[in-house]
């Protein structure tokens, strides 16, 4: 078993997708259908990646995002924003919020994996330099 990855994503296909790749390469996923779900549940597990959809019922991601930068021991956590917003402007507002980056959705299955990993051999992120 490697890391352990939560999944905060109210879409059941993408949610889908997206554990069974990570499954696949032997990822422990924790998954989550909501923002509200997303917060207890990193809390409780301490996740050391977080793929968080940004469109997400009551609680967008921008704001979860900002819920989980408050959590003791997450404060350095990649927390990775998934979005099908293309829109000019999107990263650095998910940045703001408190994530470390991006990926476009839809998710492509063939770099996916390639996409997660880079985020734990990027530890710092740009702010610590
Ligand atoms: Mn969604």
């Amino acid at each position: 078993m490697k890391a352990d990855i939560l999944v905060i994503e109210d879409n059941e296909q993408n949610l889908y997708l997206v554990s069974f790749i990570l499954e696949k390469y032997d990822y422990h996923v924790i998954q989550a259908r909501n923002g509200l779900d997303g917060v207890i549940l990193a809390k409780k597990s301490k996740p050391d990646l977080i793929l968080l959809d940004i469109q997400l019922p009551i609680m967008d991601g921008y704001a979860v995002a900002r819920e989980l930068r408050k959590i003791s021991g997450l404060a350095k956590t990649p927390i990775i924003a998934v979005t099908s917003y293309a829109m000019p402007g999107d990263l650095e507002t998910a940045i703001q919020a408190g994530c470390s980056g991006y990926i476009e959705k839809p998710i492509n299955p063939d770099i996916f994996i390639t996409q997660i990993e880079d985020y734990f051999h990027s530890d710092g992120l740009g702010d610590e330099q």
